[in-house]
């Protein structure tokens, strides 16, 4: 059964063929690290895991890059332009008083714990900007041989005019793009949608991140480091590349730009883009105070895995929206799935069911239907199935959902805990709040959750 996917490129549907039968090669856009990544950037970083794990499912292997943009990420690009204002790092850098790989250090090993508790399996690799300083020279000298490069003030720039192809995936033509209203133009830019390949460190100026290049002293524009680091680790035509809708009309046109210049070849088949996630039905961002990350998740008491639930429910080409209700409704939704399969025992094994497992793989096949796989693992513990069947068919569709479903199954609460949860009933009849709460604490540390029922009952759960 082919893989079917909504391919940004051509705008259609198509089946999926690998250019490699033995490996999938695939590249996801990974985020800046000078701050805290939002519950949105996620949600693209959700999608990479998802199709990771379609192809897994589906017996290819796969070679999956990620990258940590660490350099060169200018504050200009919230007007459509690249190439002006601040590097965002080295403002981060200055603001927290610790050097741009301190700062880098910092944030990625916080994405990183946050990318574990969504249960987000790990690409090949992760590539670091900083660490491609010298392949982005590289792929910069390849394209200034092959002339499609100028040079200006303040950096050597790309002449998209020089490129045909320019536009197919933005839609639109060189001539039509403006920059954007923010920003002042660059006068001396030949066209609008050029961009900067390598910009000069301002004379006056030491930058906190700068390197030698044969063009002078300075660092690689932002669209560079992608091109660089997926040709290097992937090839010169590499089977998928993703990354957030934001991406697509500018940053990814600029990687195709620079990528089939250099190389004379087509750089990618398949392009796929996630849908923003909006958040109480409106925009996301930073400047609003909305931008959740996953600390103000854990910090609200809901389990990563509930977030993860929530991303389940809408496709990934629609937007969704987070609202703490949705949340919550996605948090109960999984305790009640939990709540299910913490009746069934493992004892017996049995053969998973042919039919749901066909169906959920084939809206899974189909653009990577997350939310009616979802569906269908719904009806299929509301069949008739015998529960040894039902367990084995679940434990094989969360290979795909993630939701570690597996730790749920039929257990029983180790004695430990439950004279925890006695001695804390004892200090709530005598009012001694402080302890009781102290005692919950350690339950949790244990990894069970006690919930307070009416009448002085309660209920004691393995944490989800
Ligand atoms: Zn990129």
């Amino acid at each position: 059964m082919a893989i079917r996917i909504y391919n940004s490129l051509t705008r259609k549907v198509e089946d999926f063929k690998p250019l490699n039968p033995d490996v999938v090669s695939i590249y996801l856009c990974g985020p800046t690290v000078y701050d805290y990544v939002s519950i949105g950037n996620y949600r693209t970083y959700m999608l990479g895991d998802f199709v990771h794990r379609t192809f897994l499912s589906n017996n290819y292997k796969v070679k999956y890059i990620m990258n940590f943009t660490d350099v060169g990420h200018m504050t200009g690009d919230n007007a459509g332009d690249a190439d002006v204002g601040k590097d965002r790092l080295e403002i981060a850098a200055e603001r927290e008083g610790r050097s741009a790989k301190d700062l880098a250090d910092y944030y990625i090993n916080d994405f990183l714990s946050g990318y574990d508790s969504l249960n987000i399996i790990k690409p090949h690799k992760f590539t670091r900007a900083t660490e491609y300083i010298g392949d982005q020279i590289a792929l910069v000298r390849e394209l200034e041989k092959k002339g499609f490069t100028y040079r200006i003030s303040d950096g050597v720039y790309f002449d998209t005019s020089r490129f045909e192809k320019y536009g197919q995936l933005s839609g639109l033509s060189p001539d039509t793009i403006k920059e954007g209203a923010r920003v002042e133009p660059n006068p001396e830019k030949r066209n609008a949608s050029d961009f900067a390949l390598w910009k000069f460190s301002p004379k006056d100026e030491k930058r906190w991140q700068e390197w030698d290049s044969p063009w002078g002293v300075g660092f690689p524009g932002w669209h560079v480091e992608c091109s660089a680091m997926a040709m290097k680790e992937l090839g010169d035509t590499i089977d998928l590349h993703l990354g957030g809708e934001d991406l697509r009309m500018i940053h990814h046109q600029n990687e195709i730009a620079q990528s089939e210049c250099a190389s004379g070849k087509e750089f990618v088949k398949y392009w796929m883009h996630g849908a923003f996630l909006q958040v109480d039905g409106g925009r996301m961002g930073r400047s609003i105070g909305n931008a959740y990350t996953m600390t103000d998740i854990e910090e609200k008491g809901y389990d990563p895995l509930a977030l993860r639930y929530l991303y389940m429910t809408a496709h990934y080409r629609s937007s969704l929206n987070f609202t703490w209700e949705s949340l919550q409704n996605a948090q109960n939704s999984l305790k009640h799935l939990y709540d299910i399969l913490s009746g069934y025992k493992e004892a017996e094994k049995a053969q998973p069911s042919e039919r749901h497992l066909a169906s959920f793989m084939e809206v899974l096949n189909d653009d990577i239907n997350i939310p009616e796989s979802l569906a269908i693992c719904w009806e299929m513990l509301k069949s008739n199935l015998s529960e040894p069947v039902k367990l084995a068919t679940i434990l094989q569709m969360d290979k795909v959902l993630g939701l570690k479903l597996e730790d749920s199954i039929g257990y029983e609460i180790p004695e430990e805990v439950l004279n925890l949860v006695k001695t804390r009933l004892e200090y709530r009849k005598n009012g001694i709040w402080d302890k009781a709460d102290l005692v919950r604490r350690q339950i949790n540390d244990l990894g069970y959750v006690v919930e307070d029922l009416p009448n002085d009952k309660f209920k004691v759960r393995r944490k989800i």
